[in-house]
């Protein structure tokens, strides 16, 4: 039997045949026992109808070897086609997003000689979940999903990467000032995960703090962990702080399969010239070696690698007048790195991998607390409606309304994007076509399915476009929903 671990590889789109061919040519020559099995994605996948750009039986594949390392692809524009990315990451259940981000000063110029941290990304929630719908003319609504098992697994990955890696410190970065459960979640399992790693510091930041520190202050940041949306964008601050984008690798990580890859496109721009730099997909396979059980290897590209950027071996995206000595293609630059294995940085500090780092023994496979259901009881509901008649004037609306009555359950208070306008609005609040209506018994007592049928059928009758309910729930007599502004 081959002692070659099998790995499932895809040359992309643009730079990505190039850029895979010299990581490829580099991790052969140090030594890396793998296989690779090539899939076809991208650009021609997406032209020949299929809209997820990944042909159906490349799945097999990657159920197979359960490691991924992909160059970047060529997203046709308009046409709905997929983000191949993000449909990669949920069939796969590709949860956790770590993308270390770290200066290579001075031969990478950048303000942050001393940033060191690594930002690990919630992948599968979020606004993310891509659950979009017009609802009036005016508005689009776009929902915004955080789960606790979500949450919970990518905190815990968050700590155990930082206790394995011996990283000093995990911050979490939520808005749960303004979204204080969804947010509030977040940071709430934070606080509860973060009780049982007493030896690693935990830290919140809002977010736009948060980022603002980043691009500031970023050798006070260690682990970061957060949301989906907020990773994606923090994560690209952190790697252009630190002066190299097209330097960055990624690793997309789940309980049993991990995709690895650059953090940069495909770069039509510069394709087929042999200029690409091929440092992102590289250090995307480095992180892939140390999963995969290889760390040595890892730690000997890695160290090539810093020693040839030492050296002033540059490709056109990084090369410095007075700081770089040779201008170098892509194939030239993997040469390089090829003619330097064995070697270690001299000023940089040099890679250290130990055996037993990566997600081979298990990482990924997080084990989530055990909770009992909550009692759940349904004591209110919204209905939204579409209205925007008579100027929309709050008080129409509201007055017509103040007839239902489904056995007690009546109208409370009328929102607009927010807001609360009715009763006792203020004329100067501006109102959307959207409103939503909140109805509860007068006690806030249980409510039944069947009176929020005859409060609809009774809105209805009204002339109303009902266009969606939300019902209100408290869980062990916890309120889960928010307030509005001015109830
Ligand atoms: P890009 O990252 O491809 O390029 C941005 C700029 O950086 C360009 O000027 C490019 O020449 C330069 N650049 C990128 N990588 C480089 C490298 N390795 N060496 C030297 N220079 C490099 O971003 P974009 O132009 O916004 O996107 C191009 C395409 O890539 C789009 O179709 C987009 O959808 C796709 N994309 C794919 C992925 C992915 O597959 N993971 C990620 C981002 C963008």
């Amino acid at each position: 039997m081959s002692s070659k671990r099998k790995i499932t590889v895809a040359y992309g789109d643009g730079i990505g045949p190039e850029i895979m061919k010299a990581t490829l040519g580099i991790l052969e020559a140090a030594g890396a026992a793998i296989e690779t099995d090539v899939i076809e994605i991208g650009e021609q996948v997406y032209l020949k109808g299929i809209s997820s750009g990944i042909e159906p039986t490349a799945w097999d594949s990657l159920r197979e070897s359960k490691v991924f390392l992909k160059s970047p692809i060529t997203t046709p524009q308009g046409g709905g086609f997929k983000s191949l990315n993000v449909t990669t990451r949920k069939t796969l259940g590709l949860y956790a997003n770590v993308r270390p981000c770290k200066a290579f000063s001075p031969y990478i110029h950048t303000h942050f000689p001393e940033t060191d941290m690594v930002i690990i990304r919630e992948n599968e929630e979020d606004l993310y979940a891509g659950i979009e719908h017009r609802q009036t003319d005016d508005v689009y609504q776009c929902l915004k999903l955080i789960s606790r098992p979500g949450s919970e697994k990518i905190i815990r990955y968050a700590f155990e990467y930082a206790k394995k890696y011996n990283r000093k410190k995990v911050t979490c970065m939520t808005k749960d000032n303004i979204m204080k459960l969804a947010d509030g979640l977040f940071h709430k399992v934070f606080n509860e995960v973060a009780k049982e790693y007493p030896d690693i510091e935990a830290d919140h930041k809002i977010i736009d703090i948060g980022t603002a520190l980043i691009a500031d202050k970023p050798e006070m940041f260690d682990v970061i962990v957060t949301l989906n949306l907020y990773g994606d964008i923090i994560s690209d601050v952190a790697a252009q702080i630190t002066g190299s984008v097209g330097l960055g690798g990624s690793s997309n990580v789940g309980e049993d399969v991990a995709m690895f890859e650059a953090i940069h496109g495909s770069a039509p721009d510069i394709a087929g010239k042999d200029i690409a730099n091929p440092s992102g997909l590289l250090n995307g396979a480095i992180m892939m070696l140390v999963h995969i059980g290889q760390p040595e290897v890892a730690e000997k590209i890695s160290n090539a690698w810093m020693k040839t950027l030492e050296d002033g071996i540059h490709t056109g995206d990084i090369y410095q007048e007075g700081v770089s000595s040779k201008l170098v293609g892509t194939q030239e630059f993997a040469q390089a790195v090829i003619e330097r294995l064995g070697q270690k940085p001299e000023n940089m500090t040099p890679a250290e991998f130990k055996k037993g780092d990566g997600a081979d023994d298990n990482m990924g496979a997080i084990k989530l607390t055990e909770r009992k259901p909550c009692k759940k009881e349904l004591i209110g509901l919204d209905v939204f409606i579409d209205w925007k008649e008579n100027d929309r004037d709050a008080n129409v609306i509201g007055d017509k309304l103040r007839a239902v009555d489904a056995d007690g359950l009546k109208m409370q208070l009328i929102t607009n994007r927010g807001v609360k306008v009715y009763p006792d609005g203020m004329k100067e609040t501006f109102c959307s076509d959207h409103w939503r209506v909140r109805f509860f018994n007068a006690d806030q007592t249980v409510i039944s399915h069947g009176q929020i049928l005859e409060i609809l059928k009774q809105v209805e009758a009204l002339g109303f476009d009902f266009i969606k309910i939300e019902n209100l729930y408290t869980f062990d007599g916890e309120r889960g929903f928010s307030l509005a502004q001015g109830e």
